[in-house]
């Protein structure tokens, strides 16, 4: 028989992820602060909680897809909380990029009550999230994480254990950090060959054919920056806290972050500056705007 299923956070990630689990066949108890991210799963069977401490009374495992550690610790350890009516035996996934020393800490208060819990975030956007092909990276126990995979495969696509409790998390912030590098690197060579008058079309073209390629300029460029759309469904904000979380893990260990920290710089700059609510990839119209580039007339927003 399926375990049943908790899932807490109903965003850009969590709404689709939610639709993958139903598909898979499991029955999901759902539960975000957000009135209208739970309505948005009227037209499936997810059954609305309570709150997080109500959700946790009627599933087996839960998964968590929230925007930090801060919140996932109140989610599991606050008031009304999940460790107020978990039982032994169960599990909690946290699939948010959380912080490896935060999701360390959580999971050894809940081994404490005999809950088990995987950090298993996920990377490929609200696309890969909607096809139910996110990649997953995985840190717990590894006997743990075999009993889960179904579930992981859910929404799955490729799906990798990495290590003990906070491994995942680790992994996914360091992806993230290459991932904001080869953008705003990007963005900053493209804006450049225009200024000098190059077509930014036709220049990202260029860069697709060479060595300067990666994800950012393969598929970023042409869905979300150069039509101006920027509507990724993935913000400023969350990817800045990836970085954070990077230059943390590398301090920990006294490691010297060069390029990762001048990057988290430019990152943090732009939330700064109020774009933390936007999506990641006007990064590109911030920089922009950094280096004089933008015309107001016609580059709008
Ligand atoms: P989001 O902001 O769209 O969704 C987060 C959801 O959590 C919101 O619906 C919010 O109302 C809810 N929430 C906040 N506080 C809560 C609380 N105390 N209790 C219950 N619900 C609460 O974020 P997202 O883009 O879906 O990202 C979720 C996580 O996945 C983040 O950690 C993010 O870094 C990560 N992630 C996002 C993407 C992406 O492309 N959007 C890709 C990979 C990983």
């Amino acid at each position: 028989m399926k375990p049943k299923l908790g899932l807490i956070g109903l965003g850009n990630i969590g709404e689709p992820m939610c639709r993958q689990l139903i598909k898979g066949g499991y029955e999901v108890s759902v539960y975000d602060v957000g009135s209208e991210a739970v309505a948005q799963l009227e037209d499936t069977a997810a059954e609305p909680a309570a709150s997080p401490k109500a959700l946790a009374s009627v599933a087996d495992v839960v998964l968590l897809s929230l925007p930090n550690s801060a919140v996932v610790e109140e989610v599991v350890l606050g008031e009304d909380g999940l460790l107020e009516s978990l039982s032994a035996g169960k599990v909690v996934i946290d699939t948010s990029s959380s912080k490896p020393s935060s999701t360390r800490t959580i999971s050894e208060r809940l081994a404490e009550a005999g809950i088990d819990m995987l950090d298993a975030p996920v990377s490929g956007g609200v696309i890969k999230a909607r096809e139910g092909t996110l990649a997953v990276m995985v840190g717990g126990r590894r006997e743990v994480f075999e009993r889960c995979s179904p579930i992981l495969r859910a929404f799955g696509g490729q799906i990798f254990f990495v290590g003990d409790h906070g491994a995942g998390h680790l992994a996914k912030a360091l992806n993230n950090l290459l991932s904001a590098t080869t953008l705003a690197s990007a963005a900053e060579a493209v804006i450049l060959a225009e200024r000098a008058g190059l077509s930014p079309d036709l220049f990202v073209e260029v860069i697709n054919a060479s060595n300067g390629r990666s994800y950012s300029t393969e598929v970023k460029f042409p869905k979300y920056i150069l039509d101006r759309s920027f509507d990724d469904g993935f913000a400023t904000a969350l990817m800045s806290k990836d970085l954070k979380i990077a230059l943390e893990a590398a301090a920990e260990i006294d490691f010297p972050m060069l390029i990762g920290s001048t990057v988290a710089q430019v990152w943090q700059a732009a939330v700064a500056q109020g774009n933390g609510a936007k999506s990641h990839t006007q990064i590109y119209a911030f920089l922009e705007d950094v280096t004089g580039s933008r015309d107001a007339e016609t580059k709008a927003p």
